[in-house]
């Protein structure tokens, strides 16, 4: 046997994962990380996503085909042009409005030709075919083709179970949490049933229940799709949120693993500074910055890949870092993506004010290894669950300012569950809003700024104490994750999960290659 034959019969052996992301940072991201996860537990991956998306993660492929790593990259075509959406629209933060989302979402199913046609290929390399398939939860299209491919079909979901539960217990009650909430002065109602005391307001009971025809019809397939999957996948850790996972296991009677945080895979720095995409900062400059700062005084400030700031609630958080008198990295994706005209001269200005203390990273940050410093202490976040579970991940306390969707119930967790947050104070309001949008519009004024982040990095004794349990958060994350802890757990049992299945049905005789 020739070593290539032994190195194919050893691939036959393995099993195949099929991985479709979502076409957004927030589930790409996590998505790539599950795809090395599962190569460290000795499977194969096939990764499948369009050309714009494979752009953006380019270092990532080539370290991997540096490496040798059993992963394959598949450009599935999109044809986004034909239907009415502006070339090279490929994720949702690219769309040059927030009125083509649903549209977007829409139209995912048309990468179902592409896939289909690709696993039609005959495999050269001696690849066994997909063992399974594992999409994002909005791919609904991915149903027929692991019924063609005869093979399970897993669900990834980005946010935590506590989310998917409270959404789930709000789309159950939303007749009378509309009752509720519109009889509440304030406009927010208690959600029933839970361990602890969470509010919702009328905005994400609309939201979330998806009042609108067009969304709760997407939404309805969405469902659908979700109940026949086999099992589900969540980016969480058992030990942050055990009530919660055990409750919305019961409610989806069908596995559920905690895989994560995923972001604490093992991977060398000048690969994982790259990880979503390129960083826009040059990295020596960044971390020699970084060593130079006192353990913990850093406060980073950052609002993910998708939701934005008007030019006059930039000034104003600009001036609240200014007068605060600590360093701090601030990210303004705005700058560079032209959403908000006039931020570049603003910042140029600021910068030069704050030289020294303040550092401005124009677009995309290596967020998780910025997290990571030990100079890093506290995070003005905008509530995305990978920014959250990045920062439990590294122990370090957050200020929240969430924008939309999932985003005030990953407030809720932290400050009022987890208790390693303070809140920053937003009124919720329908982010999607495009007519009403109001560049002038400041949500959080400097002077509040100054003291929810002063609060955040001192705080006294409560303060203290919040850092703590966010440190022994920190610590329970690596555990999970290391080989052995719950998460590393979680996703050899998905392994098993699979295995299993692929043996069921090899000993029915139902074709599986
Ligand atoms: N991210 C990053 N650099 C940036 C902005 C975002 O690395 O400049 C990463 C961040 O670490 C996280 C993801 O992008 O992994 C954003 O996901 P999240 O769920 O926090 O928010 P979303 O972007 O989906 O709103």
């Amino acid at each position: 046997m020739s070593s290539e034959d032994v190195e194919c019969s050893s691939k036959t052996k393995r099993l195949h994962f099929l991985l479709i992301p979502f076409m957004e940072q927030g589930h790409m991201i996590p998505m790539v990380d599950l795809a090395r996860l599962l190569v460290a537990h000795d499977a194969l991956v096939t990764f499948a996503t369009t050309p714009v998306n494979l752009n953006r993660i380019r270092p990532i492929i080539d370290q991997a085909t540096a490496s040798s790593l059993p992963i394959r990259f598949v450009e599935l075509r999109f044809p986004v042009v034909d239907v009415g959406l502006p070339e090279g629209c490929e994720s949702l933060d690219l769309l040059p409005s927030l009125d083509l989302i649903l549209h977007f979402l829409n139209v995912l199913s048309l990468l179902r030709d592409p896939l289909e046609a690709y696993l039609r290929i005959p495999d050269k390399a001696g690849w066994p075919k997909p063992a399974c398939l594992i999409s994002d939860n909005t791919h609904y299209w991915t149903v027929d083709v692991a019924r063609s491919l005869n093979i399970p079909r897993l669900i990834f979901h980005g946010p935590s179970c506590f989310f998917l539960l409270c959404e789930l217990l709000i789309n159950r009650h939303r007749a009378e949490l509309e009752v509720a909430v519109a009889a509440a002065s304030d406009g927010f109602t208690m959600l029933q049933g839970l361990p602890h005391p969470i509010r919702v307001s009328k905005h994400e009971v609309m939201m979330l229940s998806s009042s609108d025809p067009d969304i709760s019809k997407y939404m309805g397939t969405i469902r659908v799709a979700e109940e026949s999957a086999d099992g589900v996948l969540v980016n969480s850790f058992m030990e942050l949120e055990p009530w919660y996972f055990e409750r919305y296991r019961e409610e989806k009677s069908k596995p559920v693993w905690l895989v994560g945080p995923l972001s604490l895979y093992k991977e060398e720095l000048d690969v994982k500074v790259a990880r979503g995409r390129a960083s826009s900062v040059d990295n020596k400059i960044l971390f020699q910055w970084l060593d130079r700062q006192e353990v913990g005084s850093v406060v980073l400030v950052s609002f993910g890949s998708f939701v934005h700031n008007t030019m006059a609630q930039l000034i104003e958080l600009g001036h609240g870092l200014e007068t605060l008198g600590r360093p701090f990295i601030w990210v303004v994706k705005e700058v560079v993506d032209k959403k908000v005209p006039g931020a570049d001269e603003w910042i140029t200005e600021f910068e030069k004010r704050v030289e020294g203390r303040g550092m401005i990273i124009r677009g995309w940050a290596p967020q998780a290894v910025i997290l990571e410093h030990v100079a890093v202490g506290g995070f003005v976040t905008h509530c995305g669950w990978n920014s959250i579970l990045e920062a439990l991940a590294t122990g370090v306390v957050m200020a929240t300012w969430p924008y939309l969707y999932d985003q005030f119930l990953n407030e809720r967790l932290v400050v009022d569950v987890l208790k390693s947050g303070v809140a920053v104070g937003i009124e919720p309001t329908y982010y999607f809003d495009v007519e009403n949008r109001n560049e002038a519009e400041v949500k959080v004024r400097r002077e509040e700024v100054e003291r929810v982040v002063e609060n955040l990095m001192g705080g006294g004794e409560a303060g203290e104490e919040r850092r703590q349990r966010a440190r022994e958060l920190g610590k329970q994350a690596r555990t999970a994750m290391e080989e052995g802890g719950s998460s590393w757990k979680g996703l050899q049992d998905v392994i098993n999960y699979v295995s299993k299945r692929q043996r069921k049905y090899q000993e029915a005789n139902i074709s599986f290659e």
